[in-house]
């Protein structure tokens, strides 16, 4: 499935350049052109998809072991001082081309990109109330 308008869709079709590391039948991975530090990579799901609720679950299964492939050449390559993979959905979370992509985030230490929900003791009263609701809505 592609999306005509979808900048992602086009380069996956080979309509726009993009500087490829990786492609297999289901993923496709690329330099990041507005990178947060040198290393800063994307793999996408061939398929078109905004969100990962709405991925087909073999598409998001082949994500990780493209990711592997892509972390182990940044870190033969770079040798960063750590790397996260991050997936946005929506707005809030920072998602800007609605097509299912994660990031891989080459890290140094003091780099300014913090992680920063602080890690505090929750609420053990309300962590229940909201894993009920979550539990309640699970298939
Ligand atoms: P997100 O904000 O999680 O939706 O991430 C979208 C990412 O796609 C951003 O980091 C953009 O810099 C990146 N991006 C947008 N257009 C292109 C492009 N043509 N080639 C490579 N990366 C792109
Ligand atoms: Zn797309």
């Amino acid at each position: 499935m592609t999306d005509t308008d979808c900048i992602f869709c086009k380069i996956i079709a080979g309509e726009i350049p993009s500087f490829k590391l990786y492609e297999d039948d289901r993923t496709y991975a690329m330099m990041d052109i507005n990178p947060f530090q040198d290393g800063h990579c994307l793999v996408l799901t061939k398929a078109h998809c905004a969100y990962l609720r709405d991925a087909d679950p073999t598409d998001l299964a082949a994500i990780l072991p493209t990711a592997q492939r892509i972390a182990r050449a940044i870190n033969d390559a770079l040798d960063p001082e750590g790397l996260n993979l991050i997936q946005a959905n929506g707005p809030a979370a920072g998602q800007t081309v609605y097509h299912f992509h994660t990031h891989i985030f080459p890290r140094t230490l003091n780099d300014g990109a913090l992680m920063n929900w602080g890690h505090a003791p929750g609420d053990m009263g309300r962590i229940e109330q909201v894993y009920k609701k979550i539990m309640a809505a699970m298939d």
